[in-house]
């Protein structure tokens, strides 16, 4: 169905699937559009990952989700709900969580208390994530080990190393027990064994969560990606599985940009 057909409730049965429903969206900065006439669509329950070259303007859309940014033109819809109508913090609570690149953890305090800090008290958030009969410290517990932090629960979270005080960050916007979560970049900096860790925690979480990853390392995408979105110049520039969208003649002149020296 194309965008245009679809009519402007947003209750109609065509963008009641979708977790996600953007048309159109652009935003300006001064006049450079870092968003340029944006579609998008995702459905819940997706782990979807989004590439493209520097400066194409993925993080830009992950500030529009959470409201940082305010679209120049166009609509956002999530769950059906015109973005519009909710500020910065009211998105959270809406259910859309982000994973920031810098930490943002409290470095004296262990993770299990960063945890408990992060607890959602709006939402039995326990409850949905792991039964109605745990008490909070047995699904603590288990969030710890869903993030690899269970011996290192009591420890200043600041003796962390670098990609498990990104796990970490994950596990607090889980804690929050979002809708979907926003994961900008997750693997830079880490080792191999710490991206392939990650990797997995991903396919774990998407069990549960719908996710948006933006994420530059080719081979980690290609471990967890069902479905790649590429973004160029502020447009979708293509969409398919990882093999698709790495031989589309047009992701290669992007990425490459000499695409025409080989004909
Ligand atoms: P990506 O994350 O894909 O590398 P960004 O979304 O960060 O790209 O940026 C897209 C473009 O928009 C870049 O050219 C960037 O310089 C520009 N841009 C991003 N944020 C701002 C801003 N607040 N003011 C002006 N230009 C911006
Ligand atoms: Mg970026």
């Amino acid at each position: 169905m194309v965008a245009s057909s679809v009519s402007s409730s947003p209750l109609s049965a065509a963008q009641g699937a979708d977790l996600l429903y953007i048309d159109q969206l652009t935003v300006s900065f001064d006049g450079f559009k870092a968003l340029d006439n944006l579609n998008f669509r995702m459905e819940v329950g997706e782990l979807r990952v989004v590439i493209g070259p520097n400066g194409a303007g993925k993080t830009t859309f992950l500030d529009v989700l959470t409201r940082k940014v305010k679209p120049t033109a166009g609509k956002v819809l999530f769950k059906g709900q015109d973005l519009r109508r909710y500020s910065e913090h009211e998105v959270a609570i809406l259910g859309i969580g982000r994973k920031f690149q810098t930490p943002r953890i409290y470095q004296n305090l262990t993770p299990r208390q960063n945890l408990e800090l992060s607890l959602n008290p709006r939402k039995s958030v326990w409850s949905t994530l792991w039964g109605t009969r745990k008490t909070s410290q047995e699904s603590l517990d288990s969030l710890l080990e869903t993030i690899g932090l269970q011996d290192k629960a009591g420890i200043p979270a600041g003796l962390l190393s670098h990609g498990e005080k990104q796990w970490l960050e994950i596990g607090m916007v889980i804690a929050q027990d979002p809708d979907l979560l926003l994961i900008d970049e997750p693997v830079a900096g880490m080792t191999d064994r710490e991206t392939e860790a990650t990797a997995q925690l991903l396919e774990i979480l998407a069990k549960e969560h719908s996710i948006i990853v933006i994420e530059h390392d080719m081979e980690f995408v290609r471990s967890i990606a069902r479905k790649v979105s590429v973004l160029h110049e502020g447009r979708l520039l293509c969409e398919g599985t990882v093999d698709e969208v790495q031989n589309d003649p047009r992701v290669i002149e992007v990425y490459l940009g000499t695409a025409k020296d080989h004909h």
